[in-house]
């Protein structure tokens, strides 16, 4: 009898107990039954992906009579197997809530009150304002005459709630209306992620997935807390733990993570680059690195330029007044050919390996304990831990997430991982990589389809102003690579901007038009608009209209009460949520008269994500599809159809009435319609793309050419819906693998390849190096005798590195087909080098740099409202930081308007030590105040031994934390903790120092 485990459930009678453990909180066994099996008995089901975090836990929607009677986890699904943490139990309460939003409202000028419209008169007056907004604002060309076809009178922000699809239709809309400023989430959580892995290993994203955490051997988690806000992925981290593996967690406060770990390391925040520094000089002092891994598959070998240098905190190149680097002394050397030159021996001084070592040396534990605070031998405890992994066949992993993105050297953080991974040979491997932990259902899949400001989607570059021609444009961005063993994938990025051009212009697009080229708006160059740029630039007043879809910043970005001080600098709003949120009501927010707020705000209802169709990306880039289960409440509408409602009627209008460069928008491909409805589904096969000559859909982007005869709205996604079907629909539950990949669950970017980088996970014949978790294995008798890879669809297919002719290295996103020690292409370094956050409480013991020469800094451009504490600031003494909690989600927006999470956390508080609580005076629950140069807070104190005092080099330093998910709407309010941080960037992606930054507590009088 074949029987899926939940048919099985339904089957069986029996029941229990277990069922409520796996419902409120992670297990790591499959789900059991319960009563509620008859409540469901006649209901319809549907299956569904949880809207909250990117773990992508399956769930099923029951429905009767129109309403969702019961929502629970999908036993089948391999990720969560039934299980769900609590806001993922608490979802029923989202499917049936009278706090949503159900009609279209409207704040006029000046007004103090919402008022009801309709659609049809919301999307007439948005699509006017639209066009004046556009019309009024649009610049056709620069002062030096190049092309820029853009407005610079709106701008974007939003969303990573959305589907896959409807973000594509999202940013293709922007796109053609002409905006430069469209910026998400992405940008705020994990932007320096993207730069750090891309510059590493040639992706920018997780590269094992979840259920692989099971095959590692030791997992160090740091900089994040999986255990209370990615609840289920700490499933796998238990299943690692019973197979054996040692659990690290390093984090400045003992959380529940902690408490399950085998050794707990506390250290400062914003010291991650001190903590792995200190690694990487005991793997080298000590051997420990994987030798042939280093040789072969990094760019270690590598001679760098002779005049390369590193001194008192700053590399060679350095320009003060620019605060950037001129990079031409960081670069490869190279022969004749134009190969670079290697030592395979790694003794050159030069050579990549030995400028690593001599980097690092610096890096004693005296020095790494004095700046971070752990002591001695906690360090050395889990260097010891964690470098074992070096070994063939042995795996390490680490999960990590704001606890090292969010800083002015967050990039910085992720290399210095991504160097210890690559020395002991960790990347590629079953149970190794560099686990990122998205934390929004689909923020992959929003940055994979471009909802950002510096790229289109498949992280093809966005235009600029200098890239006067597609052909430049294309030679710009496609790197060179002398030597022919290096695959050098990029190199195809030509056919990737033409085929994504044809699916935005269709037959406008033609190679006589550039294939519409030119429609697209164009940065100028070394433009930044990033999310701290945006909101600087509307304090400023630059922008009539705004777009917050389905986002909060006025909860959600640095700075909170500038953000909400800019939104009342716009002319109008739109706002499209599922609630009321802080941003569509910060004209009425506490404190402020709404009858001197001109802005005008459209507030649209949306659907929920059981109320729809479409995909959505995990963070293991498993592409998952969703079911509609129900219809909206009232008038709202999925995103999908707002988007398209609205697009048709600003084409109607440049159609009938002319105005500013109409072209972009009435040539945009735009034929979804089916039933008055949007096609979701043809919306993902043009994601995917077609063959234009004979109408069929692409089986692979190995397939996309760059003479406009195939057409793709994102390569990355193709082979993602084919002639054989919709992939992400998939529900095979078998695993062939042995190591958890299930194959045939959904899909995963690229092309279904599970674990990327595998070929690295091979020796140079093409066998495993861990024999009993292999990925990918060379099998040289199948094939006609000319062998095939089996396993997990190998990184590219070339045969294993002993067949001299025709293989090619194992990185083959990066040009030179190595993973890269030596990251020439920051903007701060090649290699990590600690620095204090921009507001420390103590100076730099490593170097006379205070604080990251290149972090982007608007207080010397911005606004007076850009204020910081100064190192050892007396007025702020002590260490605030921020974090989430498993109960509510990013800003509460959604999870603060549920009885059932808002009864487990209703309150603001500021967690400290009982050390500093003596100190001040204050106890256990008693109204604080937490003040920073930016502004302060409530909070209720909150008194544990999870904080602990901080020795740093014998000065006595306290950290204090808070959750960022609270606001003044919604059922639990609170204030904001990001009104406390900082508008400061990393020099590589402008993302926020939420993570460390300077406070004073006091008890409240
Ligand atoms: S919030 Fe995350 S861990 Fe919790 S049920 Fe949803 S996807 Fe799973």
């Amino acid at each position: 009898m074949n029987i899926s485990l939940r048919g099985f459930i339904k089957v069986s009678s029996a029941m229990t107990s277990g069922a409520m453990l796996s419902r409120f909180g992670w297990d790591s066994w499959p789900a059991k039954t319960s009563e509620e099996e008859l409540r469901i008995k006649y209901a319809q089901e549907s299956t569904t992906i949880c809207p909250y975090c990117a773990v992508g836990c399956g769930q099923i929607v029951s429905v009767k009579e129109g309403k969702v009677i019961n929502i629970e986890g999908d036993p089948d699904h391999p990720i969560n197997q039934g299980s769900q943490c609590s806001k993922g139990s608490a979802l029923y309460q989202l499917a049936n809530n009278d706090r949503r939003i159900t009609k279209v409202m409207y704040r006029a000028p000046y007004s103090d009150q919402w008022e009801e419209k309709s659609w049809d008169w919301a999307l007439d007056e948005i699509a006017k304002r639209i066009k004046m907004a556009r019309d009024a604002t649009f610049t056709a060309k620069n002062a030096k005459g190049e092309v820029l076809n853009r407005t610079d009178g709106l701008a974007s922000l939003g969303s990573a709630a959305m589907d896959n699809e409807e973000c594509w239709l999202y940013q293709k809309f922007l796109r053609s209306l002409g905006l430069v400023y469209i910026e998400h989430q992405a940008r705020v959580c994990h932007s320096s992620t993207v730069a750090a892995l891309g510059e590493s290993f040639g992706r920018g994203a997780m590269t094992n997935h979840w259920i692989d955490i099971r095959n590692s051997d030791c997992i160090l988690i740091m900089g994040s807390n999986p255990a209370e806000t990615f609840p289920i992925s700490f499933k796998w981290v238990t299943k690692a733990i019973e197979r054996g593996a040692t659990l690290i967690s390093v984090d400045p406060r003992f959380t529940r993570t902690s408490s399950k770990a085998h050794i707990y390391a506390p250290l400062r925040s914003g010291t991650d680059i001190a903590f792995l520094g200190g690694m990487i000089k005991y793997i080298l002092d000590n051997n420990l690195y994987h030798k042939d891994y280093v040789v072969e598959y990094t760019n270690a070998s590598f001679l760098i330029n002779e005049k390369f240098g590193f001194e008192d905190g700053l590399f060679s190149g350095y320009d003060k007044p620019k605060r950037k680097y001129d990079k031409a002394t960081w670069q490869y050397q190279v022969d004749e050919k134009g190969f670079p030159k290697r030592d395979k021996t790694l003794q050159d001084p030069q050579c990549v390996f030995q400028l690593l070592k001599k980097h690092f040396s610096r890096y004693d534990l005296d020095k790494v304990s004095a700046i971070t605070g752990t002591p001695k031998q906690k360090l050395l405890k889990v260097y010891k831990a964690y470098s074992a992994t070096g070994q063939p066949g042995k795996a390490g992993t680490v999960m990590y997430a704001m606890g090292w993105t969010q800083h002015t050297v967050g990039t910085q953080n992720i290399r210095a991982m991504s160097i210890v991974q690559l020395l002991l040979g960790n990347i590629g491997i079953a149970g190794g990589g560099v686990n990122a932990m998205r934390g929004e259902s689909n923020v992959q899949g929003s940055t994979d389809h471009a909802l950002l400001f510096h790229i289109l989607p498949g992280y093809l570059k966005n235009p600029r102003a200098s890239d006067v021609t597609l052909k430049a444009y294309n030679e710009k961005y496609t790197p060179k690579a002398s030597d022919p063993k290096s695959a050098n994938w990029w190199g195809n990025y030509a056919k990737y901007s033409v085929s994504l051009l044809k699916a935005l212009y269709d037959d406008h697009a033609q190679p006589a038009n550039e294939f519409g080229y030119q429609y697209l708006p164009k940065l100028d160059d070394g433009e930044d608009c990033s999310w701290i740029s945006l909101f600087e630039a509307m304090y400023a007043g630059k922008f009539k209209g705004f777009f917050a879809w389905g986002q909060n910043p006025a909860c959600s970005g640095p700075n909170a009460e500038m953000t909400r001080e800019a939104l009342g600098k716009l002319d109008w709003m739109v706002n499209v949520n599922l609630w009321e949120t802080e941003t569509g009501a910060f004209w009425k927010r506490p404190g402020v008269n709404p009858e001197k707020i001109k802005t005008e705000v459209f507030l649209l209802p949306c659907a929920a994500s059981m109320e729809k169709e479409g995909s959505i990306t995990n963070s293991g880039r498993w592409m998952q599809w969703r079911y509609k289960a129900v219809d909206s409440p009232g008038q709202a509408k999925p995103d999908g159809e707002i988007i398209h409602e609205l697009y048709l009627r600003v084409k109607k209008l440049y159609e009938t009435k002319g105005g500013a460069f109409p072209e972009p928008i009435t040539k945009l491909k735009w034929d979804y319609a089916k039933n008055g409805k949007v096609d979701i589904h043809a919306v993902a096969k043009e994601i995917n793309g077609y063959d234009l000559k004979t109408g069929k859909l692409l089986l692979s982007f190995a397939k996309l050419m760059d003479d406009g005869s195939t057409s793709s709205g994102n390569w990355i996604y193709c082979a993602s819906y084919t002639e054989d079907g919709n992939m992400a629909a998939r529900r095979d539950t078998k695993d062939t693998s042995g190591i958890g990949l299930y194959s045939k669950w959904a899909w995963c970017w690229p092309l279904n390849r599970r674990i990327i980088y595998n070929r690295a996970s091979v020796d140079k014949t093409g066998q495993p190096l861990d024999k009993e978790h292999p990925v990918i294995r060379w099998d040289a008798t199948s094939n006609e005798g000319k062998g095939a890879w089996v396993g997990d669809i190998p990184d590219g297919g070339w045969p294993p590195m002993v067949n001299e002719a025709e293989t090619r290295y194992p990185f083959i996103m990066r040009s030179e087909g190595f993973a890269r020690i030596f990251g020439p292409d920051l903007a701060d370094g090649p290699f990590p080098e600690h620095y204090e956050p921009l507001e420390c409480p103590v100076k730099n013991m490593m170097s006379s740099v205070l604080f990251n020469p290149t972090s982007k800094r608007w207080d010397l451009v911005g606004s007076d409202m850009d204020k910081f504490a100064q190192v050892g600031d007396p007025r702020y003494p002590f260490v605030g930081t921020t974090y989430r909690l498993s109960e509510h989600w990013q800003t509460g927006a959604m999870t603060r308007q549920m009885p059932w999470l808002v009864e487990m956390q209703p309150n603001m508080f500021v967690e400290m030590s009982k050390e500093l609580a003596k100190e001040l005076g204050i106890k256990n629950g008693e109204w604080c105040v937490v003040e920073s140069a930016r502004g302060k807070v409530r909070a209720v104190a909150m008194v544990t031994s999870r904080y602990k005092p901080f020795n740093i080099g014998g000065n006595i330093i306290h950290e204090v934390g808070l959750p960022w998910c609270f606001g003044f709407m919604g059922l639990a309010t609170g204030d904001s903790a990001n009104t406390l941080v900082p508008n400061i960037g990393d020099g590589n992606t402008m993302i926020q120092e939420s993570k460390a930054f300077l406070v004073d507590v006091r008890k409240e009088v």
